[in-house]
């Protein structure tokens, strides 16, 4: 849905820099979220970032509840991950050989989380979970894989079906590009629905690689998994010889030191991570079972590689922010979300606008609906229109959300008190144009 507000003239720097951008890359970003599609106006170019503020380059700032869609969970340019990075970047930017820092990240990672015996470094979540389908596919043997419709793993070719983030926004089932051989292994269910998953096993007896599921949903909206879905989904995955694939891209790290898995205790098969882990750099990484991991190059036969993977970089962002990650920090952000989540609440029940707030850890989002939302459909119901008149009016008070009523919000330690001030007293108008919004 575009929607056409004239917001442009309180953004004129961020307009024609937006312009120039049009002009160069398609539709002015690079990548769709950002282009503000979903609520109209113009997107802001942001050029700078100071624990929760972002300044625009428009010089007006904004208590950031994006966090770079949540890799920056101490806030932006905070002192110890900037000073790692330039003592790094010093040392010279990439070698392509192997490194220390490598070591030490891989060791953080599976410290903290005990299902990861191996894990590989690669740049995007994206590489992630496709690395980690198609070590599945190896390992088993076997071609197709479950996915959950809302539930979003990258642009993977595969797995851009009933997709949720950017997908979610257009309303698009599918994108063209990706053929049907290349999305016919994919067998998409109902998020938070077991039966569908038991049926297609039984449909598909010796069949099925893996089931792939976003630890917690984030990216139609926070959808958390049911009581006993995730355990569920292992247990099936067991019982018929595939792996279960957790995707902790924008989970792991963040809503605790063990991401979902610490939260859940499910044991998957394999994991995927991002976000977090890089700091603020593009570094992600799956990982998993040892003799799983083993079959991957070059010490088996299912080839993965990459030119920056495990970049010094990369690797000495995320790993100073990895060790800045103790159960202090954890406990300021959880507090910090409950509190705006809190706020968001009763600011929409003042101004008597059907909601629910949604919470996953220190992961939450609005959805403009009375029902409880346990799946993409559920989501969709949402009245999305009741966003778009929220976001204005709070960008134009200073807070900067999510452009899009399916995305999840995501708070820093370094959100303090002036900070949540800011969003508590932009709260009330913002609740009351949600209110008054019309489709
Ligand atoms: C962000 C995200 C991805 C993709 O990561 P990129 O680094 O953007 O490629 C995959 N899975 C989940 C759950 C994500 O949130």
């Amino acid at each position: 849905m575009y929607v056409s507000i004239p917001y442009a003239y309180e953004a004129p720097v961020s307009q024609t820099l937006f312009d120039r951008a049009a002009a160069v890359t398609p539709g002015g970003v690079n990548s769709p979220v950002r282009a503000f599609r979903a609520v109209g106006g113009t997107p802001r170019f942001m050029v700078s970032g100071s624990g929760p503020y972002l300044t625009d380059a428009d010089g007006r700032d904004y208590v950031d509840l994006v966090c770079s869609w949540g890799p920056m969970i101490l806030g932006h340019a905070h002192p110890a991950v900037i000073d790692a990075v330039q003592a790094a970047v010093a040392r010279g930017t990439s070698f392509g050989t192997p490194g220390q820092g490598e070591v030490e990240l891989a060791e953080e990672i599976v410290a903290r989380v005990a299902p990861v015996e191996q894990v590989r470094l690669v740049s995007s979540g994206t590489e992630a979970t496709m690395s980690a389908i198609r070590l599945a596919r190896g390992f088993t043997g076997r071609a197709k894989v479950i996915k959950f419709a809302g539930c979003y793993h990258g642009h993977v070719d595969a797995l851009l079906a009933a997709a949720g983030s950017g997908v979610a926004t257009f309303g698009l089932p599918d994108t063209p590009g990706v053929t049907g051989a290349q999305a016919g292994e994919t067998i998409v269910l109902p998020y938070n629905d077991l039966d569908a998953v038991r049926a297609a096993f039984a449909a598909h007896p010796g069949e099925i690689a893996c089931v792939i599921t976003e630890a917690s949903p984030g990216n139609m909206g926070v959808v958390p998994p049911l009581p006993g879905f995730n355990q569920g989904l292992a247990d099936l995955c067991r019982n018929n010889g595939a792996l279960y694939i957790s995707d902790e891209v924008m989970t792991g790290f963040r809503v605790s030191k063990a991401g979902w898995y610490g939260i859940d205790g499910v044991t998957p098969d394999l994991m995927t991570f991002g976000k977090v882990m890089g700091g603020g750099f593009p570094a992600a990484a799956f990982g998993g079972r040892a003799d799983v991991m083993a079959h991957l190059a070059p010490a088996g036969p299912v080839y993965q590689a990459g030119t920056l993977s495990g970049n010094p970089v990369a690797t000495a962002a995320g790993l100073a922010q990895l060790r800045l990650l103790d159960d202090a920090v954890y406990q300021r952000v959880d507090a910090v979300a409950g509190q705006v989540a809190e706020l968001v609440g009763e600011a929409l029940n003042k101004a008597g606008v059907p909601h629910r707030v949604q919470t996953a850890g220190n992961m939450f989002s609005v959805f403009f609906t009375e029902r409880p939302v346990t799946n993409y459909d559920e989501a969709r119901a949402q009245e999305a229109f009741r966003f778009t008149a929220f976001f204005h009016s709070m960008l134009a008070q200073g807070v900067y959300l999510p452009p899009s009523a399916f995305e999840s919000w995501f708070v820093s330690a370094s959100h303090d008190d002036a900070a949540i001030e800011r969003i508590a007293a932009a709260l009330p108008a913002a609740a009351t144009a949600a209110a008054e919004a019309t489709q």
